[in-house]
């Protein structure tokens, strides 16, 4: 089954090298400069609405968000910092992670001892720029390679941030696709870091390719998926959706797809989630190299989608996790450290972890006392003429394992069965009636839908 979905990927959107275009994307996205207000975000958001028409929210500055309020909208035009003789020996437009995020405006001489402490660098890793940040504290600094900070000699310097803090919104982008049912499948990722690849315009692609994808489909679940400034995005978009988080059957924030490590997935706080066993299953079928980790409080939105007053059932799908590579927030995580072949197969992994949840049921054996005379209802006849290889099997294994207690994907695991057979299989049997919805499936739907 698994590499399916990227085939009917291909055919549906006409793209023959699904891994290059998304590449290309983040070409174009790579040099903004985006933060978690301000019009590096609406740029971006306005270039993935070239594949999906978005809506764009705008929540103004100062608006409470649970314990959190909508900060100032930050803007940036051009930092520098030049030498006696006039030279930029930082700059700006040369990589926008020069600025420190969020700085405040400043025009300034001082001496390279009073500029030193607002200079930050990674002696370990000399060639590299760091990415940090003030959010939430008016602050300002300079970021540069350690290489560029030794060769500073003592003198005065002209400091230059030509940047605006002032009230303005909070954008985020919202796409919803409606499904046959109201309960959603949620995708969520982050759209604030300036020029940084893998984290997240890796994350960026791989769900606008969804969108577009999944808008090409039927679908039994409505999809939505949320383009978020990190932390404060999920936070005020949580705030002001509070009353339908019931609706929320299944999520996964996506982030670090593009590098060349293995598959990671993180599951949700409850740990044991539709989505957890989805994940797990398509990475455990695909025979690639993956990890499996338990939920841990810190990392990207699934934070805030797993907090103890949501607790809702969202795992997190990545390949290295952030701080794990060398290249985590600093100009290391660039064009160079994203792979188009890593970005198409995990594509591929969450188009199979979707295709698994939208085909997922909890159903019950209607006639489980012995086995159902399969030959009496012709359901032998017709799988010969449908050349059916191995769906007795699977007929045998659905009709046992479905009780109500275990969903498709839980006996695709027990039988060792392809999830597409399994799937099939329950076809077969709902068709004649052999099959039918658990009861505990239709209350909960009852409830959240
Ligand atoms: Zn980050």
């Amino acid at each position: 089954m698994i590499g399916g979905e990227l085939n009917d990927f291909r055919q549906r959107l006409r793209i023959e090298q699904p891994g290059q275009a998304l590449y290309s994307l983040i070409e174009r996205l790579y040099p903004i400069c985006r933060s978690i207000t301000g019009d590096g975000v609406r740029k971006t958001l306005s270039i993935l609405s070239e594949h999906v028409p978005l809506e764009v929210h705008e929540v103004p500055s100062g608006t409470a968000v649970l314990d959190w309020t909508v900060p100032k909208e930050w803007n940036i035009r051009d930092a520098y910092v030049k030498d006696a003789s006039g030279r930029r020996v930082i700059d700006f437009k040369q990589h926008n992670l020069h600025v420190v995020g969020y700085s405040v405006p400043v025009k300034a001489r001082m001496s390279l001892s009073e500029l030193r402490p607002r200079l930050y660098s990674l002696p370990k890793h000399p060639d590299w720029i760091p990415y940090r940040n003030s959010f939430y504290k008016e602050d300002w600094g300079f970021c540069l390679t350690h290489r560029a900070l030794e060769k500073l000699e003592e003198g005065e310097y002209e400091v230059c941030i030509d940047s605006t803090l002032e009230n303005g919104s909070l954008s985020y982008g919202e796409l919803v696709l409606p499904g046959r049912e109201q309960g959603e499948i949620l995708i969520s990722c982050h759209v604030c870091h300036p020029s940084l690849c893998n984290d997240n315009l890796s994350g960026n692609a791989v769900a606008i390719f969804l969108a577009r994808y999944l808008a090409a489909l039927p679908r039994r679940h409505t999809f939505r998926f949320l383009f978020l400034p990190v932390t404060i995005g999920a936070i005020t978009w949580l705030a002001l959706n509070e009353a339908n988080l019931g609706r929320i059957r299944h999520g996964l924030v996506l982030t670090l797809l593009g590098d060349a490590g293995r598959v990671t997935y993180k599951k949700s706080r409850r740990g044991d989630s539709a989505v957890d066993r989805a994940a797990a299953y398509v990475l455990e079928s695909s025979g690639d190299p993956h990890a499996i980790e338990e939920f841990f409080p810190y990392g990207y939105d699934e934070r805030q989608f797993c907090s103890p007053g949501f607790d809702l059932p969202v795992g997190c799908l990545m390949r290295t996790p952030h701080g794990r590579f060398p290249e985590y927030h600093n100009s290391g995580d660039n064009l160079e450290l994203v792979k188009s072949e890593s970005l198409e197969d995990s594509l591929g992994k969450c188009l199979a972890i979707l295709d698994v949840l939208e085909k997922d049921e909890l159903l019950i054996n209607l006639s489980p006392k012995g086995e159902p005379q399969l030959g009496r209802r012709g359901i032998f006849r017709s799988l010969a003429e449908r050349n059916e290889q191995g769906l007795e099997m699977a007929l045998l294994w659905v009709l046992n394992q479905c009780d109500g207690s275990r969903s498709l994907v839980e006996v695709a695991q027990r039988s060792g069965l392809p999830f597409a057979k399994i799937h099939d299989a329950a076809e077969v049997l709902k068709k004649h009636d052999l099959l039918g919805a658990a009861p505990q499936a239709q209350k909960s739907r009852g409830k959240q839908a």
